[in-house]
């Protein structure tokens, strides 16, 4: 099995070579990632300038291509130069800090992995709670652990995970499929002064302005619980869909034109 390993956080960010060397044991792992962090671009991609590759040896000896370009970047590149013919899996992480509820449309981590995802690939998403920050091989274990659940079942069709490992304990936790909570963390800036006096502001975390239904991601991840939630590509609502095509003749003639 040939998988390509991204990250958003750049090729010193925490856990990448312990995630590439769990993945070790599914197939030959190709780690390819951003030169620097782009944590929070979201699915952008660069194309007003060229991009540059560049290759490291990380202290515990993985090998790491690096990309100055973001993390979608990096696998629509993996996939066009780097592998002779599509990679089996495509896998992005372990990003320091849970990715579920919107954070899931901000995150590079999960785009890295919605763009394996766009090119039939299967992939999953690896986001942990900040609290493991000692434990990289723990976190590097329990997304393996999941990964190799989703590729036994054997799925019918190409898909892609959002794989979140809650704060790890003493003993194995436990792996639940969830959706994805629409709970939105509220905007909150700290102020400050810079030089000559100018204001700033920065975005900073805030609480979700609402508690996340039981069954979602983030309520999972908070309870201790390993969180895997199924993503679709297509953000097409498809019951308004519905609804403006029943309502209106128009819409409906005009969507089957
Ligand atoms: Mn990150």
């Amino acid at each position: 099995m040939k998988i390509l390993l991204t990250n958003d956080d750049g090729p010193f960010g925490p856990g990448l070579g312990e995630l590439a060397g769990a993945l070790g044991s599914l197939g030959k792992v190709t780690v390819l990632c951003p030169a620097e962090e782009h944590s929070g671009v979201g699915h952008a991609i660069t194309f007003l300038v060229p991009v540059r590759t560049g290759r490291l040896r990380l202290a515990d000896g993985t090998d790491v291509m690096t990309l100055t370009g973001t993390p979608a970047d990096c696998v629509k590149f993996g996939l066009a130069h780097v592998f002779d013919g599509p990679p089996d899996l495509v896998v992005a992480g372990p990003n320091p800090g849970v990715n579920a509820g919107v954070d899931v449309f901000y995150s590079g981590t999960v785009a890295a992995a919605m763009e394996g995802g766009f090119n039939g690939v299967c992939s999953a998403a690896v986001s942990a709670d900040r609290a493991n920050g000692e434990r990289p091989a723990d976190v590097a274990r329990q997304a393996v652990r999941v990964i190799r659940m989703l590729l036994d079942r054997d799925l019918a069709r190409p898909w892609v995970f959002n794989i979140n490992v809650p704060r790890l304990g003493a003993g194995e936790p436990e792996v639940v499929f969830t959706r994805q909570s629409m709970s939105f963390p509220r905007g909150t800036y700290t102020t400050g002064l810079g030089p000559r006096n100018r204001e700033h502001y920065w975005l900073d975390s805030a609480p979700h302005a609402e508690a996340p239904p039981a069954d979602s991601d983030v309520a999972c991840a908070e309870r201790g619980a390993v969180s895997v939630t199924p993503l679709r590509l297509d953000l097409t609502d498809l019951d308004m869909l519905a609804d403006l095509s029943a309502e209106d003749e128009t819409v409906c003639r005009e969507s089957q034109r």
